[in-house]
């Protein structure tokens, strides 16, 4: 197979997702300004040392959920990274409640969101959904890069034109057909790009 550079949809938003021989950090660093997420907080305890906090996040790092639950756990993830909460403060000495307000984009909704998935474990990710809701916008799934404990070494999954390939930067022929979704047991990350607007 001639090996052609892969060129995202987003290219349409003067963007490019380059996957190929790309390392976890780099491929995230370079992107990660326009996923910058903001939430504020606030407590209801007059004498808290923090009553208003910021959380600024340049990375979209979600955490499977508690419970295992009937929907889709990678959504659920990601509402509950965005959504308004109210949890007990956890500043020292402080017994009020904390209200977080809902998660935004500083950037407005990117055109494409990476979550960090290094905190799942293998079993959790059997079902990789194919379209994300996220911040009022649907998320298709492009891609995901994975990652080989034994050599220490990351590769790419992705789709094109409807048939998933996989790119591994060691292989001699390092563009594979997937005939199927891979399986993604050492997955690291999950690309979504968003989707045209209706
Ligand atoms: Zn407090």
């Amino acid at each position: 197979m001639k090996k052609r550079q892969y060129n995202s949809k987003i290219q349409k938003a003067s963007l490019e997702i380059d996957l190929f021989g790309n390392e976890h950090e780099n491929f995230t660093r370079n992107l990660e300004n326009l996923m910058m997420t903001i939430q504020e907080s606030f407590c209801s305890n007059l004498r808290c040392p923090t009553r208003v906090k910021e959380s600024q996040q340049r990375t979209i790092n979600i955490n499977p959920p508690h419970e295992i639950p009937h929907r889709d756990l990678i959504q659920l993830a990601v509402d509950e990274l965005f959504c308004s909460k109210l949890e007990l403060c956890e500043e020292y000495g402080c017994d009020g409640w904390r209200e977080f307000s809902q998660r935004v984009f500083c950037h407005g909704p990117p055109p494409f969101v990476i979550l960090n998935m290094q905190q799942w474990k293998s079993e959790e990710l059997a079902y990789v959904p194919y379209y994300l809701g996220l911040s009022d916008h649907k998320y298709l799934l492009e891609g995901a890069t994975l990652f080989n404990k034994e050599e220490h070494h990351y590769s790419a999954a992705f789709q094109i034109d409807g048939y998933w390939m996989h790119y591994d930067g060691l292989r001699n022929v390092n563009l594979i057909l997937l005939n199927k979704p891979p399986e993604f047991l050492l997955l690291s990350s999950l690309v979504y790009v968003r989707a045209a607007e209706k």
